[in-house]
């Protein structure tokens, strides 16, 4: 089995004997050119035209109404949480099955994380758990989500599109909606992933994404908050540029700022980058499609896009029988040079969240034994 998946993936990379790579990035297009058109001009910094374009891309890409352009994915994370009022003492819904990022992005603003579990199909946040969660261990006051055993505020919920497929977002929506809690969605891995043609990050209050080295589009690094709320776009605009009052000459800063500006020479990579989007989608699912059809004979369940949902397959995962069984495919693949990665450790268990509040993460502890990310970056070759 594991032998005629190995043949799979070095057919399609067209690479008998090099070592395949899970998710590396590839640079087909302009990206030397804009990069060198920056560098040309000087405008390599906080200032400068591919910003501009690099949001207004994320605007039509996205159909939010507005984009802000930040200089990596946790930062769009951390000020999504500020500019809604997030804080110390309070606590914010995700879960565990995610990048430690989202969970960083959360402790930043003071608060903690609560993790609630996922659902097996989609990895994403449960909702049918998220609102066990809100009934079961919570109380309104006077409208604030409080959670019954820390005391505490529930401020928001961050669900996370994991590995680009999407999750039940609507349905998180609307449970947050009947508790009045806004939702910040994580879509760091989902670009160019929908819900009924609908883009993953515009279904929440904010939607955030990440252009790292690993993800679909790469800038080096970058990350993006869009919004459909436009007078909050533009004071999440403010203070990633360090919350200066413009004027000709004075520094006046009105409120605490950051300097999470994208800047102008990552953008320009970026811009190069989205105009691709669509080949490596298709290249990316014509992959996923291989993956399938290998995968449907056998035990081992392949972690498709779930109903009424266009996943980006970011990194395509397969579930296997048990951890024993995922620890030898991890072992026997990335001996044979073709990279292979388990699920992240769940966030609960690391040091610095050992202690935030959880429900029993049944499904989360199930998919963290058993799940394994395959290679599923575009071509480096032709
Ligand atoms: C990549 C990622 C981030 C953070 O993005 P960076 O650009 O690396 O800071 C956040 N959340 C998730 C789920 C991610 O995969």
């Amino acid at each position: 089995m594991i032998n005629d998946f190995i043949e799979l993936v070095r057919k399609h990379y067209d690479s008998p004997s090099e070592f395949i790579p899970l998710h590396a990035p590839v640079f087909k297009g302009n990206e030397l050119k804009y990069v060198t058109e920056t560098i040309q001009s000087t405008f390599v910094s906080s200032v400068g035209a591919f910003v501009d374009q690099f949001e207004k891309v994320m605007v039509d890409l996205t159909g939010a109404k507005y984009a802000v352009a930040t200089v990596n994915g946790t930062a769009a994370l951390h000020i999504a949480l500020h500019s809604i009022g997030v804080t110390f003492g309070d606590e914010v819904i995700t879960q565990a099955l995610s990048f430690v990022a989202t969970a960083n992005a959360i402790r930043y603003t003071g608060a903690d994380p609560v993790f609630v579990d996922v659902d097996l199909d989609s990895m994403g946040l449960s909702p049918s758990a998220l609102l066990n969660f809100l009934e079961s261990s919570c109380e309104v006051r006077d409208g604030i989500v409080y959670n019954k055993v820390s005391g505490k505020k529930i401020k928001a919920i961050v669900p996370m599109h994991t590995f680009g497929n999407p999750s039940r977002i609507e349905e998180i929506v609307a449970i947050a909606n009947q508790f009045q809690l806004p939702v910040i969605e994580d879509s760091a891995e989902s670009l160019g992933s929908y819900v009924k043609k609908r883009h993953t990050g515009t279904f929440g209050k904010l939607g955030v994404f990440s252009f790292n080295g690993n993800k679909t589009v790469t800038c080096g690094g970058g990350g993006a908050v869009v919004t459909d709320d436009i007078e909050l776009g533009k004071r999440i605009k403010h203070i990633t540029t360090t919350a200066k009052v413009p004027h000709p000459w004075e520094y006046s800063h009105d409120e605490l700022g950051f300097n999470y500006r994208m800047p102008n020479l990552n953008a320009a990579l970026a811009c190069a980058q989205l105009e691709q989007l669509d080949s490596f989608l298709s290249e990316k699912r014509e992959l996923s499609n291989k993956y399938i059809g290998f995968f449907k004979n056998s035990h081992i369940k392949f972690q498709e896009e779930i109903s009424e949902t266009k996943s980006n397959y970011w990194l395509n995962t397969i579930c296997l029988k048990d951890k024993t069984e995922r620890d030898e495919f991890l072992k026997q693949t990335n001996d044979m040079k073709v990279m292979t990665r388990p699920a992240w450790n769940l966030l609960n268990t690391s040091p610095m969240f050992e202690h935030c509040i959880s429900d029993s993460l049944s499904h989360s502890k199930y998919l963290a034994d058993r799940l394994v990310n395959i290679p599923s970056g575009v071509k480096w070759k032709n």
